[in-house]
């Protein structure tokens, strides 16, 4: 027979699955002994089987009858009972707390008769009352779905026909009719009468608790935070307290530390002759800790001793409901208290040094996206802000700029050294010039998975995304804003990317200390010491290398400060633009191979001084060089402008030679589907000698180093590589050109060429690959892409909503890898990889190597590093120690 229920003394913290949260931590608390009023767990079990067979499982009831006999016994006094009533409450408690489940009921067990019963015995009628109609209005509200504005109003009228606002000013009389008014609205709205059966209240509470599992909140909830749907909740049945009983009871909430700063000491609030949720419910001012202390000296000292104990038996910061009963103290809750990022670095620190935990546990404590908050820059918090939208706080950080409606303006005003914030109704790959050039992206439509939001977390620029309140018009360059006012081109606004907020002119805004810590500087704040401190621990504990995506000097500079091992990624591609543009298009348009190798030659002391300043920054570090990768196209102007153009010039009497000798050659490379196209290793083929240049760009870059003392680690990647043929061709050239270097030279160059692996085949074949390759690294935003069948810049804004909506994707594969899908291929090329060569060099480039859950699984695929962005190479440090703990992430 399945056990659905179980006595609080018989279970502990470890059984959040079965108890919920709370049932566990009510359990763990009456084992260690504290004041915690007697009570049952009704099981997840219980719930789920509720839930998949629409009805209770047929041993419920009797259990439910059995504990509640035991309960009963306990107490002395019966559920119901006319003279001397037991009062439970009935709780929901998931394993995670979550919005949308069913609110506590408290008091249950009243009915007409025992209400005289408790007045009776408690020498209170006025308490007595206070709680039936609580019990009326919490069961009418959350049990029989009422809304709750009925009986609120009807409090209030009570309130003000006594000629008062304060709840403690209505006396008995006023608390009888009101328990009428609420008898008689339940009766109306639910068209049956309040249940005086206790029984029946408390199985109707249980039954709800188990529907509200199905709510459209938590539901939404569970979707957005990736709870399984199928967890269920479970239900506590626990022995009633009373808080109300005047003015030497109360309740109150507390933390053992402060949960914001993180500060030593006790933290909350208490609120006298108050039953549950009022204290936080804002309906009087609640007092302080200290005055708490003030008020009844003896429940508050055993209120900070339970707190000492529960911190040394958790170990960790607790946030704990107490509720004082005539002068004596009674713990309702706790559990491992939520903080800020600021505050959780602080914590992990502070109770490493007080012995409470080791370097590992603190480790574990601290996240990943919780460093990178303490990374943005912050709007200073005391400065003076006008308001004027509130949107989506899509990728966080603080910018300052003038409105800008376009990427041609932000590109230009940008080069003339102002600060801008691109501005529009939404954004689309053609706006990727100027998201890059802007400050920040602010957006009117589309949510957290829009193109604005996709693309300004990738690269790290602040974004607000679908403030609503604001009508964008581009062509007018103009925005009007809901309730008044406009911007116009070059006004100042200021977004915070971390809050959603738009507001008026510039604010202040202060730079991260931690990032000005891993810049170099000696920054004297406790926060920063902590973050050093499990640095140090995460550098000693990872296996996996971090290495940074990087294209320029000054990046690859930061990165290694940042604690970048190397360059996982060098894009070669913006070395082809600007001025560059031009010598691409000779390449294109020449007519024969002298006219080609005329364009690369020009090319190649360019792109040498690219490389040296990279390598230089890197010294005795690899850098893995990326062959040049995009079609080809992406460098050359737009084929319909240029039709335009040559149409008109001929119009006029003749267009240009060069023109239509380009457009000619832009016509021929046009392509329907460039993602698929003429691209990374299909170009190196067909025009060898664009790869021979870039080779010969990177030796000769080394070389330079060499002589100057240096130490370079050079990886030639060639990219988009399907069959290890298309690796050998592209790869004999390399080697000739290696060769030629090193001997006009007189140098020895440590270079290894190696490929991408982003293709499904390449994945399928890697054990093929591997012979001819010294290192992998799995590409995968382009292994997503392939995988998947779909390119992202079509179709992040056009349906990812969709999937979102029907949960086929619960987060973008482009954010986070899909771990069965593209996972899997990252692991089956890894192992058929190493089952060529046992000792291959495996990585990860691309923006997965930054996310915390896909760094987690790489670990477990055992590969040799991942690769991020700069910024996020102090995160991917964490997790990967993190990872290695088996901490989740
Ligand atoms: P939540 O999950 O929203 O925190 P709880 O189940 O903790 O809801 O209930 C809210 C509040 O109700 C508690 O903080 C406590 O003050 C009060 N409460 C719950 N059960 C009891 C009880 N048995 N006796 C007295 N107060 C209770
Ligand atoms: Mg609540
Ligand atoms: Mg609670």
């Amino acid at each position: 027979m399945t056990v659905y229920v179980y006595d609080f003394a018989q279970g502990n913290k470890d059984q959040k699955d079965l108890l919920g949260g709370k049932g566990a931590n009510l359990a763990e608390m009456t084992n260690l002994g504290l004041p915690v009023p007697p009570g049952f767990t009704i099981s997840t079990d219980a719930c789920r089987a509720y839930l998949a067979a629409g009805t209770e499982p047929a041993e419920l009831a009797e259990q439910v009858t059995e504990r509640l006999s035991a309960l009963e016994e306990t107490m002395g006094r019966r559920l119901g009972d006319a003279a001397d009533p037991l009062l439970v409450s009935v709780r929901s408690g998931a394993k995670f707390s979550m919005p949308g489940m069913m609110e506590t009921v408290l008091n249950i067990g009243l009915n007409d008769e025992s209400v005289h019963g408790l007045a009776r015995l408690s020498g209170d009628e006025r308490f007595a009352l206070d709680s039936y109609r609580r019990l009326l209005s919490m069961f009418g509200s959350t049990v029989l779905h009422i809304d709750s504005e009925h009986f609120s109003r009807a409090l209030d009228a009570a309130k003000s026909a006594r000629g008062t606002t304060a709840d403690l000013d209505l006396d008995a009389d006023d608390l009888r009719a009101l328990v009428e008014t609420f008898k008689q609205i339940i009766r109306d709205q639910a068209g049956r009468e309040f249940p005086q059966d206790a029984r029946e209240q408390l199985d109707l509470a249980v039954r709800a608790v188990f529907n509200s599992w199905n709510t459209d909140r938590a539901r939404l909830y569970r979707r957005r935070e990736r709870i399984p749907e199928d967890l269920g909740t479970a239900v506590n049945v626990q022995t009633m307290v009373f808080g109300n009983f005047g003015m030497d009871s109360g309740s109150g909430v507390a933390f053992t530390r402060d949960p914001a700063s993180g500060n030593q000491g006790v933290y909350g609030d208490y609120l006298q002759n108050a039953q549950g949720e009022d204290v936080v419910a804002g309906i009087r001012n609640t007092v302080s800790l200290a005055d708490f202390e003030q008020l009844d000296k003896t429940s508050y000292d055993d209120l900070i001793a339970i707190m000492a104990q529960l911190e040394n038996h958790y170990r960790d910061m607790c946030d704990i409901e107490f509720t004082v009963e005539r002068g004596k103290l009674w713990m309702l809750q706790t559990r491992v208290g939520k903080r800020t990022p600021g505050a959780a670095f602080r914590i992990s620190r502070h109770m490493r040094d007080e012995g409470l935990i080791d370097a590992d546990e603190q480790l574990s404590r601290v996240t990943g996206p919780q460093l990178a908050s303490l990374m943005f820059p912050r709007f200073d918090a005391n400065a003076e802000k006008t308001l004027i939208a509130t949107g989506m706080n899509a990728s966080p950080g603080a910018a300052v700029g003038k409105v800008v409606f376009d990427s041609p303006t932000a590109v230009a005003w940008v080069e003339r050294g102002e600060d801008v914030i691109l501005v529009r109704k939404e954004t689309n790959p053609s706006d990727l010039a100027g998201m890059v050039a802007a400050q920040g992206i602010l957006t009117s439509r589309g949510g957290k998975t829009s193109h604005a939001a996709v693309v300004a977390r990738g690269m790290g620029r602040t974004c607000v995304c679908g403030a609503e309140a604001l009508d964008v018009d581009v062509e007018a360059k103009v925005v009007r804003v809901r309730g008044g006012g406009e911007l116009r081109e070059g006004d100042v606004i200021s977004i915070d990317g971390a809050t959603g907020e738009v507001f008026a002119g510039a604010v202040p805004v202060s730079p991260s200390d931690v990032v000005r810590y891993f810049e170099g500087e000696d920054v004297d704040a406790d926060v920063v010491r902590a973050v050093e401190e499990v640095m140090g621990h995460a550098d000693s504990r990872r296996r996996m290398k971090v290495r940074a995506n990087a294209d320029t000097a000054e990046d690859a500079a930061r990165a290694r400060r940042f604690g970048a091992e190397g360059i996982g990624l060098c894009r070669t591609e913006h070395m082809f633009l600007g001025d560059r543009r031009e010598l691409v298009e000779h390449l294109i348009v020449a007519e024969d191979a002298a006219g080609q190798e005329a364009a690369l030659d020009a090319l190649l002391p360019l792109q040498r001084a690219d490389f040296a300043g990279i390598l230089e920054a890197m010294d005795d570090l690899p850098v893995t060089i990326r062959l040049i990768d995009p079609p080809l196209h992406e460098f050359l102007p737009d084929y319909t402008e240029l039709s335009v153009k040559v149409a008109l010039a001929e119009a006029a009497g003749g267009a240009d030679e060069h023109d239509v000798r380009l457009l000619d050659h832009v016509r021929r490379l046009h392509e329907q589907n460039p993602m698929l196209g003429l691209r990374g290793v299909r170009l190196g083929i067909q025009i060898p000698g664009l790869f021979v240049m870039q080779a010969r760009a990177i030796l000769e870059a080394a070389a330079d180093r060499i002589e100057a003392g240096g130490t370079p680690l050079p990886e030639i990647m060639v990219p988009l590589v399907a069959s290890v043929r298309e690796l050998d061709v592209v790869k004999r050239d390399i080697l000739a050109v290696a060769e030629e270097v090193q001997a006009a030279r007189g140098v020895e160059i440590d270079v290894k060429v190696g490929t991408m692996i982003e293709l499904p085949r390449a994945a399928f074949l890697a054990d093929r690959i591997a012979a001819s390759a010294e290192f992998f690294s799995f590409g995968t935003n382009d292994l997503t892409q392939m995988a998947w069948g779909f390119s992202r810049d079509d179709v992040e804004s056009a349906f990812f909503s969709k999937y979102f909506e029907h949960g086929i994707f619960d987060v973008s594969p482009f954010e986070s890898l899909d771990q069965r899908g593209v996972g899997g291929m990252v692991e089956m090329g890894t192992q058929k990889g190493r089952a060529t060569k046992p000792d291959l060099k495996v990585g990860v480039c691309g923006e997965h190597g930054g996310d915390p859950v896909s760094i987690h699984f790489f670990e477990t695929v055992g590969l040799d590093y991942v690769s991020c962005s700069p910024f996020r190479v102090p995160v991917a440090r964490l997790e990967a120690a993190r990872a290695v703990l088996g901490t989740d992430a």
